[in-house]
């Protein structure tokens, strides 16, 4: 109601402008216009000053790198000023998607800190967890989706220093007998394709029949339905999982069936060592000026 009566006035005072001053006033209109929709277009608005930050802090970083003294160059990925992120947006709290229908979460807040280290602006683009892998150097440049580094993964993609330690977990309903390795034998498990759950389920247990999900969530709404006798699943997302859930599912640690520690790390173009270098520097300046901390606080808690 409120929105039409702002366009209808927009319009009247739209209406006068031009009957009053004639063909200038196409400009002004617009303008007004403008305004109205404002209220529907608060990203675009806020969208402005990054792209003339990141232009700003662009033109030294050019005339260095004709100098031959900038580094950024050295990174075919970053060259333009953009680096272009791949994420899946379905792994609370590394990465969900906001309010704002934006990707957000502990792992965007990091690569959006590494990037304004880098100066370079930072492009989130939400995409299947077992796309990423081989969208990076064509599709995006590098991705940062809570990805454990794998020796296999390794063979396609270079990895950033480690930054958070994971561990597998196992969801299962209120009541469940699942508690050792040797109980999901012969079980149906509930995984996110293409990920180290996917791998224990498909490759380690005996007999399991592996329902393999896009969206974890979709696993979890399985497992409330009984499709699904259990849900393996990296341990901070299983506790969001337990907690949304509260009542119908339990997230048992890990360590109960001797699943191995993961290391979370950026994907990264295979080669692109100038790349990785100056990753890992400011990785390291986050860590050591206390952003990180205050990130895990703010998005992961104890
Ligand atoms: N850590 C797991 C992996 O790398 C899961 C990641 C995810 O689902 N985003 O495979």
């Amino acid at each position: 109601m409120k929105k039409f009566l702002a366009l209808f006035l927009a319009g009247v005072l739209a209406m006068s402008l031009l009957t009053a001053c004639g063909g200038k006033d196409a400009a002004q209109t617009d303008s007004g216009n403008n305004e109205v929709e404002d209220t529907a277009q608060p990203e675009a608005d806020a969208a402005q000053p990054e792209t003339d930050e990141t232009e700003d802090a662009a033109q030294p970083e050019t005339n260095e790198a004709q100098d031959g003294t900038e580094d950024r160059a050295g990174s075919e990925a970053i060259a333009d000023g953009v680096l272009t992120v791949g994420t899946n947006a379905e792994f609370p709290p590394f990465e969900y998607v906001g309010d704002d229908g934006q990707p957000d979460g502990f792992d965007v807040a990091l690569i959006k800190a590494i990037g304004e280290k880098l100066g370079v602006q930072v492009e989130v683009e939400n995409m299947e967890f077992d796309s990423l892998v081989a969208s990076i150097g064509n599709k995006i440049d590098v991705a940062i989706a809570g990805m454990t580094v794998t020796e296999e993964r390794k063979n396609s993609v270079d990895f950033s220093d480690a930054y958070y330690d994971a561990l597998q977990y196992v969801i299962v309903p209120e009541g469940s007998e699942i508690a050792t390795f040797d109980d999901l034998a012969g079980k149906t498990i509930g995984v996110q394709l293409g990920t180290t759950g996917d791998f224990i389920a498909s490759d380690d247990v005996d007999g399991a029949s592996v329902s393999q999900y896009n969206k974890a969530v979709d696993a979890v709404n399985d497992l409330i339905n009984g499709r699904v006798d259990c849900v393996i699943i990296d341990k901070n997302p299983a506790l969001v999982f337990e907690e949304k859930f509260a009542g119908q599912v339990k997230a048992l640690d890990g360590a109960q069936f001797n699943f191995e520690v993961e290391n979370y790390a950026i994907a990264l173009p295979k080669g692109d060592t100038a790349l990785a270098e100056q990753i890992n520097t400011a990785l390291q300046e986050i860590k050591a000026d206390g952003t990180f901390d205050k990130l895990v606080e703010e998005y992961i808690g104890q």
